[in-house]
């Protein structure tokens, strides 16, 4: 298989200097000092788990004989996806906005796992499902755009709609861009249906400190103001410098159920 990038595990980003260390783990904590005195940064702080949390997570998305990570299966409808076994998380976005690199990174530590891509136009879009040992699985909903197809649109409220085992949906967003209209597609049907979510930014490494906490703010704003079932923590992701992927490995462990308790930091 592939060796594994710098940084994909906590092992490696452990032996930076400190300052370094919090941007890959925590990003958003980075942004904190840069911020008006009397802002509320509670909801930068609601899920913070301690290393020997972070350090469990990891050894769920790093395979091996015993702990196989796999890709099972695709689907376009919900009725041929894999039975509803195991608790699952799904991630859905704009095409573009950065999903397959995501997913990507996040299984980085089991590099004999394919995260295929279709971006040919016209091709059918499908929902991959992967299979992280007797934990959890992990869809990745096929990209969304502006003019999405009624097929698509349905297919992925079948999914949202009907799937049981679904414990979390990850709504990525441009982290240079920020919440596009195209977004609010996502948002209402996840509003509409009562569908726990959680917005990923992705590419931070692109978007300078200022786009960055500007859109942090804003969506953070639209979350408290439009939203019931959005956690209000957002997020923060590079899938190129690897921020935020351990701490998303840890908030997926825990909403599959699959840590027991999360210790603060
Ligand atoms: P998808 O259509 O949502 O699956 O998007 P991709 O993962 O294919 O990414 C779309 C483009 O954005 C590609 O050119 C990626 O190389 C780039 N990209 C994705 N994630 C990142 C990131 O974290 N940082 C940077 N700089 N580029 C990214």
């Amino acid at each position: 298989g592939r060796a594994s990038p710098p940084l994909a595990a906590l092992s490696q980003v452990l032996r930076l200097e400190r300052s370094r260390r919090t941007g890959i783990v925590f990003p958003l904590q980075k942004l904190e000092r840069y911020l008006a005195p009397g802002t509320d940064t509670a909801p930068f702080r609601l899920f913070q788990p301690g290393l020997a949390a972070l350090q469990r997570a990891e050894a769920l998305f790093r395979s091996d004989r015993g702990h196989p990570i796999d890709y099972v299966s695709s689907a376009v409808r919900v009725d041929h996806a894999p039975p509803p076994a195991l608790p699952e998380v799904c991630f859905i976005g704009r095409s573009n906005v950065g999903k397959s690199s995501l997913i990507r990174s996040l299984f980085s530590l089991a590099p004999e796992v394919e995260v295929r891509v279709s971006k040919t136009p016209g091709h059918t879009k499908k929902m991959n499902f992967f299979k992280v040992g007797k934990y959890f699985t992990l869809v990745d909903m096929p990209g969304y755009g502006y003019r999405a197809p009624q097929d698509f649109v349905e297919m992925v409220e079948a999914y949202l709609q009907e799937r049981r085992n679904l414990k979390r949906t990850f709504l990525l967003v441009d982290g240079v861009v920020g919440l596009q209209k195209t977004d609010n597609i996502a948002v209402e049907m996840l509003e509409e249906f009562g569908i726990p979510y959680v917005m990923v930014l992705t590419k931070i490494d692109r978007a300078s400190r200022g786009v960055l906490l500007k859109n942090v703010l804003e969506i953070q704003e639209f979350v408290k103001e439009n939203t019931q079932g959005c956690f209000p923590q957002l997020f923060l992701v590079s899938s190129v410098e690897f921020s935020g992927v351990h701490l998303l490995r840890c908030f997926v462990a825990h909403v599959t159920g699959n840590l027991p308790t999360v210790e603060a930091s």
